[in-house]
């Protein structure tokens, strides 16, 4: 019979432990650049992968493998690379599978960089990219062609926290060619509460920035997949190509704030919804973006393969660019900050900021609206988290 798998919040605390010579309970940080052979064919078994053991911290060191131990376990992958940041995951994954002539097919709705990263960067490598909205099964049909290489989308999305089928999506390319890889960004729902892998994806990428570490103080990433994929991913987008390797302190910290993550996302969830239900009734909000109320589009697909809905509210206000600007200036508690899965509470406006780069037509196919926010609910008292909003969006309902 299978051994029971160990639950979610042991394995978040324990998967990955390292043995090491002074039986420090906590992963020591080896802040080491290389590592020293016992001889010169020892150092020769070892690049020719005939030998297991560390060579140069690009390549790995045993502070970033307990936390790519960690993450694959929590995955479900076969393996995790940890990586400098979260665009250093999805460059590194994206250079390992595309070369020129080759066509990514992505959904219109993502994090700004990673835009820019498809739309201008990898283009003028020579590959192609089609955006297409993945909610429309048949829109990603009329999309792949022979030369598509990847699929590659995030779901909820940055920042309307739109909700795409993983299994309908991967499922779609799948049978339109298996060997396409089906990559998906999981940082807003974190492993704890999605894991794509389970719904037909082949690659995980994550900004460990955000939930993963969970405390602001770092920037990271990950890859999750096969070992056959990461042995790529890790040889050529990373050691090769970007040299995205996370350094021994920040895998020492993503592995110290993991322990933590779903008691954290519990909480983040919990405060999410007492605000979305407070916005939903707010005269000056027009919009609730939240996977969690019955009213949002893609309540019934976040149920179906999230755990939990997260800790991202978004909301459209009766109001202009610069009225919501104002507004937001009047918060107290809440922070005016980019990034997500923080302690505390952070607003962004994203037609002043993370999507500033976008032409207005490019805002409007992404839905993004001038009084759109987005709120990183954080883990204070939800009760405070509210009484702040209400006294910064007084004068918007006089
Ligand atoms: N993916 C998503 C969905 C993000 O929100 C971000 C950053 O905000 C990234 C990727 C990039 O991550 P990083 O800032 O760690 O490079």
């Amino acid at each position: 019979m299978a051994e029971k798998e160990l639950g979610f919040t042991t394995r978040q605390i324990h998967a990955g432990d390292q043995t090491n010579s002074a039986g420090a309970l906590i992963t020591p940080i080896y802040q080491t650049s290389t590592y020293v052979f016992d001889s010169v064919q020892q150092g020769g078994a070892r690049f020719a992968g005939e030998e297991d053991g560390y060579i140069y911290t690009r390549i790995s060191d045993p502070t970033a493998t307990e936390v790519e131990q960690k993450i694959a376990s929590l995955e479900h992958g076969e393996a995790a690379i940890a990586t400098a940041s979260g665009m250093g995951a999805i460059t590194a994954t994206l250079y390992s599978s595309v070369v020129a002539g080759d066509e990514i097919v992505a959904d219109e709705t993502l994090y700004g960089c990673t835009f820019a990263l498809l739309t201008k960067e990898i283009t003028m490598l020579g590959v192609k990219t089609t955006l297409v909205d993945m909610r429309d099964i048949d829109a990603l049909k009329n999309a792949l062609t022979e030369k598509t290489k990847v699929v590659y989308f995030e779901t909820p999305c940055n920042p309307t926290l739109k909700v795409i089928d993983i299994e309908a999506v991967a499922t779609t390319a799948h049978a339109y060619n298996k060997d396409i890889k089906v990559i998906v960004d999981n940082t807003f729902a974190s492993p704890y509460l999605q894991r794509p892998l389970e719904h037909g994806a082949d690659v995980v990428v994550h900004s460990a920035t955000k939930y993963i570490n969970g405390h602001g103080d770092v920037i990271a990433g990950f890859v999750v997949g096969s070992n056959e994929f990461l042995a790529t991913v890790r040889g050529q987008g990373i050691v090769h190509m970007t040299g995205a390797v996370i350094s021994p302190f920040n895998a020492f910290l993503i592995s110290r704030g993991l322990k933590t993550l779903s008691l954290r996302v519990d909480r983040h969830c919990e405060n999410a919804m007492k605000i979305a239900k407070y916005f939903e009734n707010h005269p000056a909000v027009k919009k609730v973006y939240y996977p969690g109320l019955e009213s949002f589009d893609g309540y019934e697909i976040a149920k179906k393969q999230m755990d939990k809905p997260g800790g991202m509210v978004s909301i459209e206000l009766n109001a202009d660019r610069e009225t919501t600007a104002n507004a937001l200036n009047k918060l107290k508690l809440a922070k005016i900050a980019v990034s997500l899965g923080n302690t505390e509470t952070l607003v962004e406006h994203a037609a002043s900021m993370t999507h500033a780069t976008y032409s207005k037509e490019e805002l409007a196919a992404s839905g993004i609206a001038e009084g759109l926010v987005r709120i990183n609910v954080g883990l204070e008292d939800a009760e405070d988290i509210i009484a702040d909003f209400e006294q910064a969006f007084a004068d918007l309902t006089k």
